[in-house]
């Protein structure tokens, strides 16, 4: 299997993603978690329990996330417990506590770095797909001046189709808010997305390749620390074989559901058919560990999943780093 360089992930360290909990505190029209019945936060044995088999196995790398872990009412001793153990943590989150909640804002200074989500490149697309979160403006402003104060903050923007002619001026908008570290995920067909009768999914795919023109040409990319942009579409060709692209194949992503279950990534902890241990299991922490490459496996979500475009299959996960310093 060969893989071209660009397309390789920018840090292949092992990390694993704790879902302190299912609940959130908005309703984005998008979400894949929301549709879930609430299975409760994590609990703290859990939690404990988690954190002992994920350091056991040897990874350092830590993402707090959810649903909303900042509801979860443990989180920052979650990221105490982590730092004992010698974890560099990160959040994502969508803001709405930090943002209106002082006592959540002592995290931030613990953490390794933090994604604070914006759902739409404009205000109004922002506000449409997550109704009752806190103003796009808000967010960056909030988001620039933690920026400013040194802690490592970036914010991960949700691409809708439709979204390619606003690219330019979010980006001038981040920077003049003092933000260098930007992440654009587009949304995929599947959860409540895939009810939006409004989206032209059908050419999404070619609104996205303008759409990595437009941050590969555009001189404003320099002045990003980060600035990546999800393309599940279109990097077959990087593969020998489309599965290939799967990139739980080419980096660990162990992803710790709420119940303790272990999936191979993120996306899949939303089939609990999927779960290849619990932390529970006295090998846990040896198949966290384990060396061998995974195999090839048949994903859900690997599908044509948009109409007419069956030559546009790859993984949902995969993503281009434009641009990533170094030294971040
Ligand atoms: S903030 Fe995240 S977890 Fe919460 S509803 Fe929105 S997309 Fe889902
Ligand atoms: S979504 Fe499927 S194809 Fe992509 S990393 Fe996860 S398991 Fe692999």
């Amino acid at each position: 299997m060969q893989i071209r360089p660009p397309l390789l992930d920018s840090a292949a360290e092992p990390c694993a993603f704790l879902f302190l909990t299912y609940a959130c505190n908005l309703a984005c029209r998008h979400c894949y978690i929301g549709d879930r019945a609430p299975d409760g936060h994590m609990e703290e044995a859990t939690i404990i329990r988690a954190l002992h088999v994920i350091r056991e196995a040897g990874i350092t790398d830590l993402r707090l996330t959810g649903g909303e872990p900042t509801v979860h009412p443990l989180v920052f001793q979650t990221v105490m417990w982590a730092k004992e153990l010698d974890f560099r943590v990160r959040l994502n989150t969508n803001g709405l506590l930090l943002l209106t909640d002082a006592r959540t804002r002592p995290l931030v200074p613990e953490l390794a770095g933090c994604w604070i989500s914006v759902f739409g490149l404009t205000d109004e697309a922002h506000q449409r797909m997550s109704p009752g979160g806190p103003p796009l403006g808000h967010v960056l402003e909030f988001a620039g001046a933690l920026a400013a104060k040194g802690h490592s903050i970036g914010v991960r923007c949700l691409l809708m189709p439709g979204a390619k002619d606003g690219v330019h001026s979010f980006l001038t908008r981040c920077l003049n808010a003092g933000l260098a570290r930007v992440r654009f995920v587009p949304v995929q067909r599947d959860g409540r997305a895939s009810l939006d009768a409004e989206m032209n999914w059908v050419s999404w795919p070619t609104e996205l390749e303008e759409i990595i023109r437009t941050c590969t040409d555009s001189p404003l990319a320099r002045n990003f620390d980060i600035l990546s942009v999800g393309n599940p579409f279109d990097l077959t060709d990087q593969f020998d074989a489309p599965t290939d692209s799967c990139v739980a194949r080419r980096r660990k992503l162990w992803s710790i559901a709420p119940n303790g279950d272990v999936f191979e990534c993120c996306l899949l902890v939303t089939d609990r058919e999927c779960a290849v241990a619990s932390v529970w299991d006295p090998s846990a922490a040896r198949t966290l560990g384990a060396v061998d490459p995974f195999l090839p496996r048949k994903c859900r979500f690997f599908t044509p999943y948009l109409p007419g475009t069956p030559t546009k299959q790859s993984c949902p996960m995969s993503s281009l780093d434009l641009r990533v310093k170094t030294h971040v």
